[in-house]
């Protein structure tokens, strides 16, 4: 049996991951798979008082928290709030006042498409002091795990992270022209219920609707499932395999780079005998 046993001295005893009581920690647990966690996000998480926690982080990850760590769910689904932002700002502030230390623990990283600027800036408007944990960002962990790459020397110089959630108005106002350079892989989140909206805007604008395309739901997770098609074949892969969030849209030639296959395991490639 491999022994992952973690024996650096100096590693562990340099840890400034410390939260003290009255003290928030925003950390981000990745994607879902309990091993993209970082150190810092496994310290804060085992100090944990309270828990504030979202849809999006996994159950094996909520599995690590300290037994009796008091826990908040506050998920949501898309445009079906269960807890106001606002609230979830004052929950974090009343719960540190208390004199607790808290954990706001949240899918993927804070800091991308996760409120967690709003958060931070809340709390530090009201006194309280916030360490900041990054986390595996979906389009990092799912790609990745799928044998995607964002990049890839020739292929795709670049990569963009958007939101297809779509505004209060009903209206996705993207900057379309940006988007459509084959140089680049683009990244939906939130875009599996404006996919056809989306779709179909990126080829009106001059993006090939032949474009190498892939959806990943529950990326890294056991339940990973990756699709791959075409822009324009995405929109009916997504009614035949009834497809719903969490999924992430990567658009781009690296889609096929590596394989076109399903991983066996997710975040493994075998090489052929
Ligand atoms: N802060 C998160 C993103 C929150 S927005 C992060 O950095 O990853 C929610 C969207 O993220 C979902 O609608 C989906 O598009 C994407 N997402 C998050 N986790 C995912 C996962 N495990 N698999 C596929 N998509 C995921």
């Amino acid at each position: 049996m491999t022994d992952f046993t973690i024996n650096n001295e100096n590693l562990l005893n340099s840890s400034k991951a410390i939260l003290n009581a009255g003290e928030i920690a925003l950390v981000g647990s990745g994607p879902g798979d309990p091993e993209l966690l970082t150190l810092r996000a496994l310290r804060f998480i085992q100090q944990a008082e309270v828990t504030i926690y979202d849809r999006l982080v996994s159950q094996e990850i909520l599995d690590l928290l300290p037994a009796d760590s008091e826990k908040f769910y506050v998920g949501k689904k898309q445009a079906n709030h269960s807890v106001p932002q606002d609230k979830i700002n004052e929950l974090l502030v009343e719960q540190a006042k208390l004199g607790k230390k808290v954990l706001r623990l949240k899918g993927g990283d804070p800091f991308v498409f996760g409120r967690g600027g709003e958060e931070a800036d809340f709390a530090l408007k009201h006194g309280v002091s916030c360490h900041l944990c990054p986390g595996i960002t979906a389009a990092s962990g799912c790609t990745t795990y799928a044998g995607i790459p964002l990049t890839h020397r020739g292929v795709a110089q670049g990569c963009t992270f958007i939101t297809g959630h779509m505004e209060n108005d009903g209206e996705l106002n993207l900057p379309w022209d940006s988007l459509t350079s084959n140089a680049q892989t683009i990244v939906f989140y939130m875009g599996i219920n404006t996919l056809p909206k989306i779709a179909k805007k990126l080829v009106e604008h001059g993006k090939p609707s032949d474009t190498p395309a892939a959806l990943i739901y529950k990326g890294t997770q056991p339940q990973q499932q990756v699709h791959r098609g075409q822009l324009n074949t995405l929109a009916d892969i997504v009614t035949q395999h009834n497809i719903k969030p969490p999924t992430l849209i990567v658009i781009g030639n690296v889609v096929n780079q590596l394989t076109e296959k399903q991983l066996s395991t997710p975040g493994f490639l075998e090489a052929e005998s």
